[in-house]
């Protein structure tokens, strides 16, 4: 029997207490399953909303999702989200319902939902209820719509990616039908909110494993990453040794250019700053390292260091020709000691220099002289070795 958390119990005990039935389900359960951590708790419950507000009245509570028969409850430290079952009816935009129905028992409610994996419930005493034969493809790790998978697509898009995301996540093989008709559906995801496809594609990124899963799907892909189809086969399936979704967003680009970088940035409304240091990465990347330090200091002043590491280690991964490994020790040696790169690491300042009679733009053109001769090591970067130097040049 599975042990469910606290808080868990609590809320299940509470409805059940009022005469209501009550169930975790979704992604809950099937995380529970997985002993993989387990994050959102969803109850699914025949009281409706006004109910559920009253048997948790003694509880925080969230009504945000109301219309969409969801209460969230606080318990302990935890916001748990309890909903009416429902039916979700017909599509607009292939994405959201257009309208929510309460539906009568558990197995409606179940069915609605997009995997077989996800349409697991269970009950206060721990016990799965499966109408779905969910418990059979998690033991099998298959990814398989619940219902006909062409249809489920139509209904909302985002199940594609969804299905997709679950697979890389989870290792999981995605179901023949299902797959087949990912492939056939694909040209539904122009129609979803793109915020809401980067969202998938970045957890895509963030999972372990990901070139089987992306090199079966690139058709898919392409729908909003179209570089992914011009990505040499032997690139992508380095994929999985990159450490960083940076590297791994990358990949896709390092033989493009910054504007490309923009463009399909900006298509897939990336956070600035992600967007930044993609255009840094790209340029850190194709930079050709000669082992010089002074070279490696250049860089430090402009890119920051983190991406001038992660770039050193993209290439080592896939074009190991081209890789320096005395530079990128020189490069942590650097980051290490804290080397001077900027007029404001100097042991120097204008206040300094205007004691010493240094007046107007004399002073910026020494400070520049004096942070060239540090990084060039001609002197070292103290008061008084500073002082002496700017004397005697
Ligand atoms: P995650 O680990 O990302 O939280 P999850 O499966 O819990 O995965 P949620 O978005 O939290 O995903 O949704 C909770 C549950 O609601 C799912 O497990 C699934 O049963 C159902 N669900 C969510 N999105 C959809 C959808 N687009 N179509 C059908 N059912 C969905
Ligand atoms: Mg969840």
């Amino acid at each position: 029997m599975i042990k469910l958390p606290e808080q868990a119990v609590i809320v299940l005990n509470e409805l059940e207490k009022n005469g209501y039935e009550a169930y975790l389900v979704g992604g809950f359960v099937r995380d529970l399953i997985l002993s993989r951590e387990t994050h959102d708790i969803d109850c699914a419950t025949n009281a409706l909303p006004d109910e559920i507000e009253r048997v948790f009245s003694n509880f925080k509570q969230s009504q945000i999702g109301k219309d969409h028969g969801t209460i969230g409850v606080k318990i302990k430290h935890d916001w748990i989200e309890i909903t009416t079952y429902r039916f979700d009816d017909e599509t607009k935009d292939h994405r959201r319902p257009k309208s929510v129905t309460y539906a009568p028992s558990l197995k409606e409610d179940v069915i609605r939902r997009d995997f077989t994996i996800n349409a697991l419930a269970i009950n206060q005493k721990g016990e799965i209820i499966d109408y779905v034969n969910g418990q059979e493809d998690i033991k099998q790790r298959i990814i398989r719509c619940v219902g006909n998978p062409e249809y489920r697509f139509y209904e909302d898009a985002l199940r594609i990616l969804r299905g997709i995301r679950f697979a890389c996540q989870l290792n999981f093989e995605i179901e023949r039908n299902t797959l087949e008709a990912m492939h056939k559906q694909s040209y539904l995801l122009n129609a979803l909110a793109v915020e809401r496809v980067y969202q998938e594609f970045k957890l895509m990124l963030e999972s372990d494993s990901i070139y089987p899963y992306f090199n079966n799907t690139k058709d898919i892909l392409s729908v909003f990453i179209p570089e992914i189809l011009d990505l040499d086969s032997q690139l992508l399936m380095k994929i999985d040794q990159c450490n960083s979704w940076l590297k791994r967003f990358s990949l896709f680009f390092i033989h493009q250019n910054e504007e490309k970088i923009r463009i399909r940035a900006n298509h897939l409304k990336m956070p600035k700053k992600l967007i930044k240091d993609s255009v840094d990465f790209y340029y850190c990347y194709n930079h050709e390292y000669n082992d010089q330090e002074i070279d490696i200091k250049r860089m430090m002043q402009v890119y920051p260091r983190t991406i001038i590491l992660e770039a050193m280690e993209l290439k080592k991964i896939i074009d190991p020709e081209h890789y320096s490994e005395k530079s990128y020790q020189l490069l942590l040696k650097m980051i290490q000691d804290n080397v001077v790169v900027s007029i404001k690491d100097l042991n120097i300042n204008g206040h300094d220099l205007l004691n010493m009679n240094i007046k107007g733009k004399a002073i910026q053109e020494t400070l520049n002289a004096c942070l060239e001769a540090v990084m060039l090591n001609k002197v070292e970067n103290t008061k008084e070795a500073l002082i002496q130097w700017v004397n005697l040049t």
